[in-house]
C-alpha cells in the first residue's frame, strides 16, 4: 500500500500536473489527488483503503452504480470473444438499434470514443451541412476540447469572441460566436446580424459543466425558433443530460426536437463511446455516403458497445424514478447538514438539482448564467471539499463541477452517508 503522496509524487514526474485530464487534479487544495485502485456500487476506494461514498461517479457515466453486475458479466462474456476486430460487428449494431428505437426523433447513429469526438464531429456536420462556417455558442456550457469551443466572450460587441486556452488561432475563434445564456434579447440581435452565416448553435440543454444553470424553457424554444429561421442546424450537447435525466435526455423534457445531438458518458456506461445521432438525411453528410469526413479506429469498440447496451438496457422508468428518489433524499440530507454543521460554517450552500444532477451552490440560487455566479466559489468550496474527504465523501475536486446520483446511492447508503456527515 503506497502512499497517496508518494504515488502522485511519482507521477507528476512523468505526467503533466501528474493527471491525465485537469479536472481530476486538486489544484488550490491542500490535500492531493486520491489513487482509487477499486470501486463497487456506491462507493469508491482508494490504495491506502479508505473508502468514500462517491459523488463524481467517473464524472457522469455510472448511473447504475460502480461495478453494476449486468454490465460486469456481459463485459466478460464479450472479452472472451476477443476485443476489437476494425470491422463491422453486431455490437454497434444493437446498440444503435436499441438507442434509436427508444428515441422517436433519431433514425440514425454513429458511435464515436468520447463526447469531445462526438462535438468535434456535429460541428463539421453543421458547417458541412449548411455549407457555412459560423457557430454559436454559450457561454459557461462546456463541449470538450474542440479548438472552436474553447472560446470565451471577447471585450467587443456582444458575440465577439477570444479563445480560452493558449494554441488556437485566432481565425478559428473568430468563427465562434458566444452569447450569455438566458439573455433573449442579445440572441435576437445576433441572428439579426449573423443568422445567415450561422451553420449550428450548440448548447448544452442543461448546462452542467459551470454549476448547474437551469434555464427557462423559454429561452431554449427562441433557440430552437430562430434557428429553423435562419437555416441553422440546433446542435444539443446532451453528453451529460442524454440517457441521464430520462432515456431520450432533455430533448425531451423541454419537448423540443435538435437537429443533432451529441452523447457521451452514460451511452458508455463507463467505457469510451460518444455518439452523434440525428435525422438520416442530416446524418448520410457523413462519409462515406455524403462528403463531409469522420473516421475512428477503435470506434464502435465491441467492449464499449457492450457495455453501453447493458446500462441503457437497464435504464426504464422504474429505474429513473429510483435514481431520482435517491438524489433527492440526499439533496435533503446536505441541506439539513449544511444549516447545522460548525454553528452554520456553511449553511450559505444549498443544493441545486436537477433529477439525478445536482450541484453545491451558493444559497441565493436563482443562477441562469455566469455573470450570477458569486465570484469567490472557488475559495469557498475548498474547505466544504476538505471536509467531505475527510469524513469519505468523495466530490469532483472543483466548485463548478456538479455532483452524480445513481441507482446505486440507495437507503442503505442514504444511512451511511448521515453517518459520516454527523460522525
Ligand atoms: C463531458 C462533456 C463533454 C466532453 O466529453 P469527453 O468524453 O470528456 O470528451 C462534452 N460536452 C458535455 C456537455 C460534457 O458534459
Amino acid at each position: 500500500m503506497e502512499n497517496q503522496k508518494n504515488l502522485f509524487e511519482r507521477s507528476k514526474q512523468l505526467v503533466p500536473g501528474g493527471v491525465h485530464s485537469p479536472v481530476r487534479s486538486f489544484k488550490g487544495l491542500e490535500s492531493t489527488p486520491r489513487f482509487m485502485e477499486k470501486a463497487e456500487g456506491a462507493y469508491i476506494q482508494d490504495t491506502e483503503g479508505k473508502s468514500y461514498i462517491d459523488f463524481c461517479m467517473s464524472f457522469g457515466p455510472l448511473i447504475l452504480g460502480h461495478k453494476n453486475s449486468k454490465v460486469e458479466k456481459s463485459l466478460q462474456q464479450a472479452l472472451k470473444k476477443g476485443w476489437s476486430y476494425g470491422a463491422c460487428e453486431p455490437y454497434s449494431l444493437e446498440l444503435a438499434e436499441y438507442i434509436l428505437s427508444r428515441i422517436p426523433f433519431l433514425d440514425q447513429i454513429r458511435f464515436v470514443n468520447s463526447g469531445t469526438e462526438a462535438v468535434m464531429t456535429a460541428l463539421r456536420l453543421a458547417r458541412g451541412k449548411t455549407g457555412r462556417d459560423k457557430l454559436l455558442k454559450f457561454n459557461g456550457c462546456y463541449h470538450g476540447h474542440v479548438d472552436s469551443m474553447l472560446i470565451k466572450a471577447g471585450s467587443g460587441l456582444a458575440g465577439t469572441s477570444t479563445a480560452s486556452s493558449k494554441g488556437i488561432p485566432k481565425n478559428v475563434a473568430e468563427d465562434t460566436l458566444i452569447l450569455d445564456l438566458n439573455d433573449e434579447k442579445a440572441l435576437q440581435e445576433c441572428f439579426d446580424v449573423h443568422g445567415e452565416s450561422i451553420a449550428g448553435v450548440i448548447i448544452e440543454p442543461l448546462p452542467a459543466n459551470n454549476g448547474l444553470l437551469i434555464q427557462n424553457p423559454d429561452f431554449l424554444k427562441k433557440i430552437n425558433s430562430l434557428c429553423k429561421a435562419n437555416g441553422s442546424l440546433l446542435i444539443f450537447d446532451e453528453v451529460i443530460s442524454g440517457f441521464r435525466v430520462n432515456f431520450s435526455g432533455m430533448a425531451h423534457d423541454l419537448d423540443i426536437t435538435p437537429d443533432i445531438v451529441t452523447y457521451g458518458k452514460v451511452i458508455g456506461g463507463g467505457l469510451p463511446v460518444g455518439a452523434i445521432a440525428a435525422t438520416k438525411s442530416v446524418m448520410e453528410t457523413l462519409a462515406p455516403v455524403g462528403d463531409v469526413y469522420q473516421a475512428g479506429t477503435l470506434s464502435a469498440n465491441p467492449l464499449a458497445m457492450v457495455g453501453g447496451l447493458s446500462t441503457l438496457q437497464q435504464l426504464d422508468e422504474a429505474t429513473y424514478k429510483k435514481v431520482d428518489d435517491n438524489a433527492l433524499k440526499i439533496e435533503e440530507l446536505f441541506n439539513d447538514w449544511f444549516k447545522s454543521y460548525e454553528n452554520g460554517k456553511f449553511s450559505h450552500y444549498k443544493i441545486i438539482r436537477y433529477k439525478s444532477l445536482f450541484w453545491f451552490a451558493p444559497n441565493n440560487s436563482n443562477l441562469k448564467s455566469i455573470d450570477d455566479i458569486p465570484q469567490n466559489l472557488t475559495q469557498e468550496f475548498l474547505p466544504l471539499f476538505e471536509t467531505l474527504l475527510e469524513k469519505g465523501i468523495y466530490l469532483s475536486p472543483n466548485a463548478y463541477e456538479i455532483g452524480f446520483v445513481s441507482l446505486a446511492h440507495d437507503s442503505e447508503v442514504l444511512k451511511d452517508l448521515e453517518r459520516r456527515l454527523y460522525n
